[in-house]
């Protein structure tokens, strides 16, 4: 008799396109544009969010207001994982990426005044920038507005754990989405 397979990483190998059927209209990202479009897509829409500063990082379920305040703005929601962005994680490993994004937060976010402050992240080439983006963990400014993390001084380990772990909550929560 046939032995009965598991499938339990069933939809991981063929990430679907699902993130082109939603209506992202006029992509977010225009990394070819003058410094000032980048710049202001980092200050549209942070200016809508006074920033809760989101303390005590625990359990993932204490990023819920986080995500619904996200959800809620126009900028943030549009970013999304592309196919090839979702193919990336699916090979590497979420260790991996987690790793990324912790060297990235460190090198480009972390210090009192990182360098090209509110440009530092790209609008792609790494699922952890978009990421970045996705949950106001940009730019020092971004950072202030959507988690309370004030700018000017370097981030703290923990900080810098707490951005991590956003991110990857945001990235899973992407690869979830199927
Ligand atoms: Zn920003």
């Amino acid at each position: 008799m046939p032995v009965p397979r598991r499938h339990t990483r069933s939809t991981r190998t063929a990430p679907s396109p699902d993130p082109e059927l939603f209506p992202t209209e006029a992509a977010p990202e225009r990394e070819n544009a003058p410094e000032s479009a980048s710049k202001a897509a980092c200050d549209a829409s942070a200016s809508k969010q006074p920033g809760t500063p989101d303390a005590a990082p625990e359990p993932a379920d204490d990023l819920e207001p986080l995500f619904a305040r996200l959800a809620r703005s126009e900028f943030r929601s549009r970013f999304r994982l592309r196919a090839a962005e979702r193919a990336y994680v699916a090979a590497k490993g979420l260790a991996a990426i987690r790793g990324h994004a912790a060297d990235f937060v460190h090198t480009r976010l972390a210090p009192a005044f990182p360098p090209n402050d509110g440009r530092q992240t790209p609008m792609r080439g790494h699922p952890v920038f978009v990421a970045q983006h996705a949950t106001g963990c940009c730019c020092r400014g971004c950072l202030g507005k959507w988690h309370g993390i004030p700018a000017g001084r370097p981030l703290t380990a923990e900080e810098e754990a707490y951005v991590v772990r956003v991110l990857m909550a945001w990235i899973v929560r992407q690869m979830e989405r199927g």
